[in-house]
């Protein structure tokens, strides 16, 4: 992996990303995408874990999912009602 803002190769590959959630406790930072966001139930979520990759040389943060749950998110935006 490349750094996007200075081309450094000396990445800190796979951390993980921490959201301390009600009452502390640790959950791991996602993103979501609704089939039907404005549905009150069953709103038909999608959801990925955010994978961070750190930059040694510029400290810039980037985030991954895997391609394949990108694709899922895709579809199920193109899918919204
Ligand atoms: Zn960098």
């Amino acid at each position: 992996m490349t750094c996007l803002q200075c081309r450094s190769t000396r990445i800190i590959a796979d951390v993980r990303v921490i959201d301390h959630a009600h009452g502390n406790s640790k959950k791991d930072l996602q993103v979501e995408v609704y089939e039907n966001p404005g549905a009150l139930i069953f709103k038909g979520m999608h959801a990925a874990k955010l994978t961070a990759h750190i930059c040694e040389d510029c400290g810039l943060v980037m985030f991954t999912i895997p391609p394949e749950t990108a694709r899922e998110l895709r579809l199920a935006q193109s899918n919204q009602s």
